[in-house]
């Protein structure tokens, strides 16, 4: 039984279905996906044959970037969020940074806009993590390419911020890096934002972000956040792949969130975070689409347990309730209260357990077989928002994708 908000107001079992109702077969809550950037989209299946690393890929993904405006970035968007409520993600955290004209001037929030209409078309949920991003490198200045994500300055950010906030209530902050904000700004920056808002950070996904702040503060990426007042149980922290025992006590302590990529991890080569031993250690796990090279809320909350057996060459190092739990901590790191249960949002995903990926499948291990392909109805605030791959309003998120594609071509 829900309330007017979509929000459940009690469970009531062993009672005869009413005409009104929507009846599910095997469902679980909705996936939270906590970390995406929707317009790396444009980047799957198109970065393969370079080789490199992370500093190369990130070459190809500014020159996607150059290519948005509000109209551009509104269509992908779309696709791309259509893409994930299909597939079983009902919430999503947007890392937003890229703001401004490719020569810096204001598009007067029009970007962000484009974003928070994008989700609301397709029905999911969306906390807009709008993100600081003022510098280049650690010491160094904004490339050509990064001109259009930066506020030059973090009272210009906090300006923007607030005035951003009377458009979307709901606003959350994000702060890039240690790499893209200098520390005096960090500072500034969590002062300057109301403490109930989620703030989300880049941690430690490449051991060049550790190498360059050791070397310029004499500090790790965490203890330099900690230093600055960042890492409390507000923080989300996302990869958190390289990090020292202290690091991982810090982060525990806080109880902050840590968001997990496996697959954008694996894609672009960073390393093995260590999931297990943050979750025993105090934090909340979480799980992010990151890249959106791949997007399958079952594949990243699997690889997540994969991953850790990988590198320990053990089985089971997360329980399967466990498993199931991570894939909708995401909600609390954007913000929204826990789905599925009284008082939270009525928000569940509908697995076909007949498949021939699921079928045999005992207890939790259902969601070690699934993929989007077995997602059927889609459920968020009480409504259901897609149904078989297809969006409640008609719209085929392949043929949206194509509209996107085609206008950045
Ligand atoms: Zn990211």
């Amino acid at each position: 039984v829900t309330d007017a908000n979509g929000n459940i107001l009690s469970i009531q079992s062993d009672s005869e279905p009413r005409a009104t109702d929507i009846q599910l077969g095997t469902a679980v809550p909705g996936y939270g996906n906590a970390h995406s950037h929707s317009f790396h989209r444009a980047l799957r299946g198109r970065t393969h044959s370079a080789g490199g690393d992370f500093w190369v890929w990130r070459e190809a993904m500014y020159r996607a970037a150059a290519q948005l405006d509000p109209v551009t970035y509104y269509e992908l968007a779309r696709a791309t969020f259509a893409e994930m409520l299909v597939s079983g993600y009902t919430a999503v955290g947007e890392f937003h940074y890229v703001h401004h004209r490719p020569d810096g001037a204001s598009y007067d929030h029009e970007m962000e806009i484009a974003l928070v209409e994008a989700a609301a078309g397709v029905g999911i949920r969306i906390t807009l993590l709008d993100t600081a991003y003022l510098t280049g490198g650690v010491g160094l200045p904004l490339s050509p390419e990064q001109v259009r994500f930066s506020d030059r300055e973090a009272s210009q950010y906090l300006d923007r911020w607030y005035e951003l906030r009377t458009r979307i209530p709901t606003l959350g902050a994000a702060i890039h890096s240690v790499r893209a904000v200098p520390p005096e700004a960090i500072s500034m920056i969590v002062a300057g934002l109301p403490d109930s808002v989620p703030l989300h950070v880049h941690l430690s996904e490449q051991p060049q972000e550790n190498v360059d702040a050791l070397s310029a503060y004499g500090l790790t990426p965490t203890a330099l956040l900690a230093e600055r007042g960042v890492v409390t149980s507000r923080l989300t922290a996302v990869h958190a792949t390289h990090l020292t025992d202290d690091d991982i006590k810090m982060l525990g302590d806080a109880g902050a969130t840590v968001v997990m990529c496996p697959t954008t991890e694996a894609d672009l080569g960073d390393g093995v975070g260590p999931a297990r031993r943050l979750k025993d250690a105090g934090a909340v796990i979480a799980i992010g689409s990151d890249q959106n090279a791949v997007i399958d809320p079952f594949l990243e909350v699997r690889a997540l347990e994969l991953h850790e057996r990988l590198a320990s060459r053990q089985r089971g190092r997360f329980d399967p309730r466990e498993l199931a739990a991570v894939g909708s901590a995401g909600y609390r790191a954007l913000g929204m209260s826990q789905p599925g249960v009284v008082g939270g949002p009525c928000d569940f995903v509908e697995i076909d357990c007949s498949s021939m990926r699921t079928l045999g499948a005992i207890d939790h291990g259902v969601l070690f077989g699934a993929s989007p392909a077995d997602v059927q109805k889609v459920v968020v605030g009480g409504v259901v928002r897609a149904t078989n791959g297809q969006l409640r309003n008609g719209d085929d998120p392949a043929h949206l994708l194509w509209l996107a594609l085609d206008a950045l071509s």
